[in-house]
């Protein structure tokens, strides 16, 4: 039987929890990551939605900052995990003032839909097909380089992009009950 993918999600702060139950609906076997050993064993990591600004303090703090930009398997950040990804944040809250990874050749918006629709459920159109996904106080991919392909829009905003086996999506799809993205991400890793 061939083995089933350890996916690591990064478990510091956030909605890790959803993602571990979405990445066994998919097939996968899921587990937390809080330390560069635990990140060692996995073939895939996660890096989910929550407060990317603690984030990204907890990251340096654990020594995973420098563990996760050297990791060379694939990596999926949603919602505050696009966040972490992105190179800048080009407009509005934190701009320049929040530890990042800078992994993806991408500038962001953070808390991008406004406070009338801080939280909605939107049908997406996607290279994978169409998702639902989950915004929760959502960022938006505002300007990225050559190398990113742009995977998803939800109305003219890009709110889904892949560089090279590094994915990030503005939403949340492990709040929903359609695991169709996570079983692409673990089909790639
Ligand atoms: N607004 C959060 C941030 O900027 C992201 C929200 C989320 O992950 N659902 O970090």
């Amino acid at each position: 039987m061939e083995h089933r993918k350890r996916i690591g999600v990064l478990a510091l702060q956030g909605d890790y929890e959803a993602h571990i139950k979405s990445i066994v609906a998919a097939g996968g076997e899921g587990f937390e990551v809080r330390t560069p050993g635990e990140l060692a064993t996995a073939d895939a990591l996660i890096l989910p939605g929550g407060e990317s600004t603690t984030i990204g303090y907890l990251l340096a703090r654990f020594g995973l900052d420098k563990a996760i930009q050297a990791f060379q398997k694939p990596i999926w950040g949603t919602c505050a995990g696009m966040i972490l990804l992105a190179k800048r944040i080009t407009e509005g809250e934190k701009q320049g003032g929040q530890p990042l990874l800078g992994l993806l050749d991408i500038g962001v918006v953070r808390n991008a839909f406004g406070r009338q629709i801080d939280s909605f459920e939107a049908r997406i159109e996607t290279s994978f097909g169409p998702v639902t996904g989950v915004f929760i106080r959502a960022p938006y991919v505002s300007e990225w380089g050559p190398s990113v392909e742009v995977l998803g829009r939800y109305e003219d905003r890009v709110v889904l992009v892949r560089q090279g086996n590094i994915l990030a999506s503005a939403f949340h799809p492990e709040l929903t009950e359609d695991p169709s993205l996570h079983r692409a991400f673990i089909e790639r890793a």
